[in-house]
């Protein structure tokens, strides 16, 4: 009994390549023993057996496509065979039957080889997880490991959850998430992620998100989705498909009424069938989204990757994007009161606030007053540093009081009051807006900074300018670089910036870049991605995906970086890019536009050959058996040539 049923597991298992075999020993024999001995009848028996072995399956999926009141390919090949029996072309059925079978087969062994680049990124998952669990070290599956427990990870090891480093200090090998294949170094306070490899010290890390919600396993789920997601020329060859088949069975009945030549009818049958075109694009689709994820880019689909491949324009945010986005108090300069007091003005007002500017200032104040560099922990509104004194709680230590009342301007700055005073911090528009007008010498000042690509923050303390703090953000190294290789594919750049004017300039020419529009409010950016795309732009938003999301749903394509980490890049993006990592850029472009070439390959191969056999067909050159093999070939062909993208 046991055996019978390993035996039926094994032939289950190779279901397939069994039935190609028999068709095909089956076709052989029959073939010699009608060919060679005269046996015309054993002859006849084996190749209609040949057919039915091999034809079993192919007429089961032709009943249920014609249930749903489809006619598909496997209809084309039944009704040929069937024919091809009935009017006694014994040796044609089988042949027809055996190469389709055989040609299925191969299909969906390359086909498998096109989802290479998944299986990869699952290899990556962690399979083990080292977790201290009442004061004891216990391996257990890295999916059991709950969040906010402590893993350690040895050297070598992998990294079983995402997670913050809480001890020790090591380089980790991050390209099975980023495509980075540089390792990054790590300690405590640094964010690591599942399925990275740890290279060098043991580190404790406390798990933020494990098992099902960790980053490696939503791209992997990306992935599968977005290899399943149906590109718009998928849509438009099925659309096509459900009446081209039909029309090919009306075309051969057609054909047979008027010549009354059965074997012509019938070939028709079998080289009308639409195999290439069909499974072209999708191959072509889903190789480019492998290979896409192994560089650690997540394209959404296809249709994101077709819309990807007609780009002409490339929009860039400033901030974070083409600078490195670590913004640094550069100078600071009084009008009337001291640069200390000017910087401790401006903390106070930019305290509460969350904008990366405002971040720079608190920090070199708190620098500058000697204070603990560590994040600031108040729940605010009750701490008054100044009069305290210091006890080693942090705020106290950092000296800066909360302001009294506190309001964010968007795109312009704060304005804030503190013990009866009002100070308002922030660019020029933001002056204008509260009727401050600002100093000559102030003015001269902030301009001559922002000449050198800085940013000029204004302190008004109630309607005179006391300072101005000078901030800078480092271009990111590969800025002028990727502007050049996007500029060489022939897409134009554009930087998008609420900074103001000079800044801006300043940014645009040290990065080479074609265009910029500064001093944008957060909703002008998205007003001019949409000018863009109505003077007839395909435009992609490059940004970081959350203070850039409206931009990025409006551009044809919103590309977010640095998406590791952030949930909500790697859900709203249409490509998100895994790692902060510029350079993806271009190359996403140009997988994309390879992309779109690779499917219009694939789709003039599959016509070219359906033309060239009709050809054949009419010129009698080419009957049922060779049609078949020529078709076999052609889809072969596309997958085969679907697949240099996995290598792009
Ligand atoms: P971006 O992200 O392009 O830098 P934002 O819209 O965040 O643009 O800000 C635009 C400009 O508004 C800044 O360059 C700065 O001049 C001013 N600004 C915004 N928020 C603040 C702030 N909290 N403090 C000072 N200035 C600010
Ligand atoms: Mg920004």
């Amino acid at each position: 009994m046991s055996r019978i049923s390993a035996l039926g597991g094994w032939v289950r298992a190779r279901r397939k390549p069994a039935i190609v075999v028999a068709s095909g020993l089956l076709f052989v024999v029959g073939w010699g023993l009608g060919y060679g001995l005269g046996l015309e009848r054993a002859s006849a028996t084996l190749l209609v057996l040949a057919a039915v072995v091999g034809g079993y399956d192919v007429v089961k999926k032709a009943y249920y496509t014609l249930r749903v009141r489809t006619v598909g390919i496997n209809t084309l090949v039944t009704l040929a065979a069937i024919g091809a029996i009935v009017i006694g072309e014994y040796w044609e059925a089988a042949a027809v039957v055996f190469l389709f079978a055989l040609g299925n087969y191969l299909e969906a062994r390359t086909m498998g080889k096109t989802r290479s680049a998944l299986e990869e990124l699952l290899e990556m998952s962690p399979d083990t997880a080292i977790v201290r669990r009442g004061g004891e070290e216990t391996k257990i599956p890295a999916r059991e490991v709950e969040e906010g427990e402590t893993v350690v990870v040895e050297p070598g090891a992998k990294v079983p959850v995402d997670g913050e480093v809480d001890d020790g200090e090591s380089a980790i090998d991050q390209s099975p998430v980023t495509g980075e294949s540089a390792p990054v170094h790590k300690a405590t306070g640094d964010a690591v992620y599942a399925g990275t490899i740890n290279q060098e010290g043991a580190l404790e890390v406390v798990a933020t998100d494990t098992g099902r919600d960790t980053t490696l396993e939503r791209i992997i789920r990306r992935v599968e989705e977005a290899q399943e997601a149906q590109a718009p020329t998928e849509t438009i060859i099925e659309r096509f498909a459900t009446y081209y088949t039909p029309a090919i069975v009306v075309l051969a009945v057609l054909a047979y009424a008027v010549t009354g030549n059965a074997i012509l009818a019938l070939t028709l049958l079998v080289i009308g069938c639409p195999g290439a075109l069909v499974i072209g694009p999708p191959v072509s689709i889903v190789s480019a989204i492998g290979n896409a994820a192994r560089s650690g880019v997540l394209m959404k689909g296809g249709e994101h990757l077709e819309t990807a491949g007609k780009i002409d324009l490339v929009a860039f945010d400033k901030t974070g994007t083409l600078t490195k986005g670590e913004t640094t108090v550069a100078d600071v300069e009084g009008f009337g009161v001291t640069e200390d007091d000017v910087i401790r003005y401006a903390a106070i007002a930019e305290k509460r606030s969350e904008h990366h500017l405002a971040d720079a200032i608190v920090e070199a104040a708190r620098d500058r007053g000697g204070g603990s560099s560590r994040a600031y922990v108040t729940d605010g509104g009750v701490a008054s540093g100044l009069e305290s004194p210091s006890n080693g709680d942090d705020h106290v230590a950092s000296g800066i009081p909360n302001p009294d009342t506190f309001e964010v301007v968007p795109g312009k700055g704060v304005v804030a009051h503190y013990d009866g005073h009002r100070l308002v911090v922030g660019n020029r528009t933001l002056l204008a807006d509260r009727e401050i007008e600002p100093a000559e010498t102030a003015t001269a000042y902030a301009h001559d900074r922002e000449k050198e690509g800085e940013t000029a923050v204004y302190v008004a303390l109630e309607d005179e300018i006391v300072g101005v703090v000078s901030m800078r953000d480092g271009l990111r190294d590969d800025a002028a670089a990727v502007v050049a290789a996007l500029q060489d594919a022939g897409v134009r750049t554009v930087m998008l910036t609420g900074d103001n004017e000079r800044t801006a300039r300043a940014v645009a020419e040290a990065v080479g870049i074609d265009d910029y529009r500064a001093a944008l409010l957060p909703e002008e950016k998205q007003d001019a991605i949409e000018a863009f795309r109505e003077s007839g732009h395909v435009v992609a938003m490059v940004g970081d995906g959350i203070n850039d999301a409206p931009s990025l749903a409006t551009a044809d394509v919103g590309i977010a970086m640095g998406a590791a980490g952030t949930d909500t890049a790697i859900e709203t993006a249409d490509m998100a890019l895994m790692a902060d990592d510029l350079r993806r850029i271009p190359y996403a472009v140009g997988l994309s536009k390879a992309t779109r070439w690779n499917i219009a390959e694939n789709v003039t191969i599959a016509v070219a050959t359906v033309v060239l056999l009709l050809a054949g067909v009419f010129a009698g050159y080419v009957h049922m058996a060779s049609g078949m093999l020529v078709h076999i070939g052609s889809v072969l062909l596309v997958i085969l040539n679907g697949m240099r993208l996995l290598r792009y």
